[in-house]
C-alpha cells in the first residue's frame, strides 16, 4: 500500500479489525519510510446481480430465497438439508460468475432445474411448476413427456394428469408453496407415476 505522505510502497500492518457484520476489514498501517501511520479499509465487492422479478421490480440477489424454493420442492423427499444448501451455493456461484449487472428471476430458477433433475425427478417437476408457468395442461404434459422420454423411451404408458378427479388445469397452474404439503404430495405422486410407470 503506497504511503499517502511519502508515497513509499512499503508498510507494516499494526492492527487489523473486522467490522461487526464481517463485511469490512480495517487495517492500521505504518509506513516503513517515514513511519507515519494511515488506515486502509477492505470491503467485499458486491458482485451479485440484481434480480428482476416477474413484475419488473428489482431486488437484491438472495441465496436464501433459492434455498427456500428448493426446500419446498424437495419436501418429504430423501434429500438432505446439505444437498439443498449445496445446490443453492452452486447456483449462487454460477450466477456470480456470469458477471452481469442484473438477471431475471426466471433464469435463476432455470439454473436450479438441472441440479434438481439430477438428484430427484419428483422434486424437479415440483420446482419446474414454480418457475415455468404452466399456463395449460399441455405445457405440463410436455414437461412430463421430456422426463418420460429420458427414463423409459417413447413407448411408456400414457400420462394420467389428475387421477384423483381434480381439475387438471388447476393442477398444472398451481405453484408449490411451503405449507400446502398435502396438495403438493398428491400432485407429486401423480407426476411421479406419470414420469416413472414401473
Ligand atoms: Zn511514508
Amino acid at each position: 500500500m503506497r504511503c499517502p505522505f511519502c508515497s513509499r510502497d512499503e508498510d507494516k500492518v499494526i492492527e487489523t479489525r473486522v467490522s461487526k457484520d464481517g463485511g469490512e476489514i480495517r487495517r492500521r498501517r505504518e509506513c516503513e519510510g517515514c513511519t507515519r501511520r494511515f488506515t486502509t479499509y477492505e470491503r467485499i465487492e458486491e458482485s451479485m446481480p440484481a434480480v428482476i422479478k416477474n413484475d419488473g421490480r428489482r431486488e437484491p440477489f438472495d441465496r436464501n430465497k433459492i434455498e427456500h424454493g428448493i426446500a419446498a420442492a424437495v419436501a418429504k423427499r430423501r434429500i438432505s438439508r446439505e444437498q439443498v444448501m449445496q445446490m443453492a451455493l452452486d447456483v449462487e456461484r454460477e450466477i456470480g460468475e456470469l458477471g452481469v449487472p442484473e438477471i431475471a428471476s426466471r433464469l435463476i430458477g432455470e439454473r436450479v432445474l438441472p441440479k434438481l433433475r439430477a438428484i430427484d425427478q419428483v422434486s424437479y417437476v415440483r420446482f419446474a411448476s414454480i418457475y415455468r408457468d404452466f399456463a395449460d395442461v399441455e405445457g405440463f404434459a410436455r414437461e412430463l413427456d421430456a422426463l418420460r422420454g429420458e427414463d423409459t423411451g417413447p413407448h411408456a404408458a400414457p400420462i394420467v394428469l389428475a387421477p384423483d378427479g381434480g381439475n387438471p388445469a388447476g393442477f398444472a397452474g398451481r405453484g408449490v408453496e411451503p405449507g400446502n404439503d398435502e396438495d403438493t404430495d398428491k400432485h407429486a405422486a401423480a407426476a411421479a407415476a406419470a414420469a416413472d410407470p414401473s
